[in-house]
């Protein structure tokens, strides 16, 4: 679609991902586009050790393969009581079938016994934004502080969410409304950070006369 607005792949096929990155672009007049329509995408290993490492390597190596622009997160929950766990293996926490509910599960596991002074955690995001040719031209982060609850609650969100308690709502991610996430969560606060820069490198720049509207 060419409607002069500048046009964004985002490097994830996580489908709570794609929506929350979305909804936060495109009322900013940035259209977005998953890997899913691209036929070059590769299934990138994510082998680094930090959030920072997996978000580089996953833009760069994703907009090499396409030849486009590419903006990709790497996030996860990092749990105080568990020594940082799940951290960059959030997704396969309970192994390489993992899902949602079985991650879920084993966090109740381990944390079976901790009372709720010691459930404190945080959600960590970091964004990269890589040009076509794979360079990295813009990296950001946010976090997002909370506590492990003891039994989920609520459907919204995805992945740790329902057990994923805002102290300052007495609410976990899966009970609060989308909108509140959009303006507080760890994603949110990454992405902010880096609007300016995809705004600068993406925004088609308009030629011709300047306006004479003068008002
Ligand atoms: P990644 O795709 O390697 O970045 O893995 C991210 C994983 O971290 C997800 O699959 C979730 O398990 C967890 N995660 C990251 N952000 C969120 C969030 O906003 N809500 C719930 N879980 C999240």
């Amino acid at each position: 679609m060419d409607d002069g607005r500048p046009t964004l792949v985002l490097g994830t096929t996580n489908g709570g991902k794609l929506r929350e990155l979305a909804e936060l672009l495109e009322p900013l007049g940035i259209n977005c586009r998953s890997l899913a329509g691209e036929p070059g995408a590769v299934v990138v290993e994510e082998t680094g050790t930090s959030f920072a490492e997996n978000a580089a390597l996953k833009a760069s190596t994703q907009a090499r393969a396409i030849g486009d622009w590419v903006l990709a997160e790497d996030s996860g929950l990092v749990v105080d009581a568990l020594g940082g766990s799940p951290g960059v293996y959030s997704a396969r926490f309970s192994g390489p079938a993992a899902n949602d509910a079985s991650n879920n599960s084993l966090l109740l596991e381990r944390l079976a016994g901790h009372r709720a002074a010691d459930r404190n955690a945080h959600y960590a995001c970091h964004a990269a934004l890589a040009d076509s040719s794979g360079s990295i031209v813009a990296t950001s982060a946010g976090t997002c502080a909370g506590r492990i609850a003891v039994a989920p609650s609520g459907a919204g969100g995805f992945g740790y969410d329902p057990l994923f308690v805002v102290p300052e709502y007495h609410r976990t991610f899966g009970e609060l409304a989308p909108c509140v996430k959009a303006v507080i969560s760890h994603r949110a606060r990454a992405l902010r950070a880096i609007i300016p820069a995809i705004l600068l490198h993406l925004r088609p720049v308009r030629s011709g006369p300047p306006s004479t509207d003068a008002r």
